[in-house]
């Protein structure tokens, strides 16, 4: 797991809700009790997006017939993001799709 990861867990696990209407007369200072699951689940979603691009993914490989020479059909592979499914560069050293923003690993591929 890597330290944004982290950071987020550990903010959700220790998420707080301030209640407002304490009894004045009985504490001093407010009272917390944890978030509830679904605000917190659906501010975390918004986080864990930005988390999950910068996590490195591997390119989904597939065929290709392209006719670069003479007219003459040629068996090519090309890459796609495996997040947007849209073409992404191992040669012209592509870290991140250009379409979406993911992070590539080219680790296996070059
Ligand atoms: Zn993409």
């Amino acid at each position: 797991m890597n330290k944004y990861q982290e950071a987020l867990d550990f903010l959700c696990d220790h998420a707080m809700e301030y209640i407002e209407d304490f009894d004045w007369e009985e504490y001093d200072c407010g009272d917390y009790y944890p978030l509830d699951k679904e605000t917190l689940n659906t501010n975390k979603s918004v986080l864990q997006e930005l988390i999950d691009r910068a996590m490195p993914m591997e390119p989904n490989e597939e065929t290709a017939t392209a006719e670069f020479i003479n007219d003459y059909p040629t068996t090519v592979m090309i890459y796609r993001c495996a997040k947007c499914c849209e073409i992404v560069h191992p040669f012209d050293g592509d870290l991140y799709c250009r379409h979406c923003g993911q992070a590539l690993d080219w680790s296996d591929d070059q």
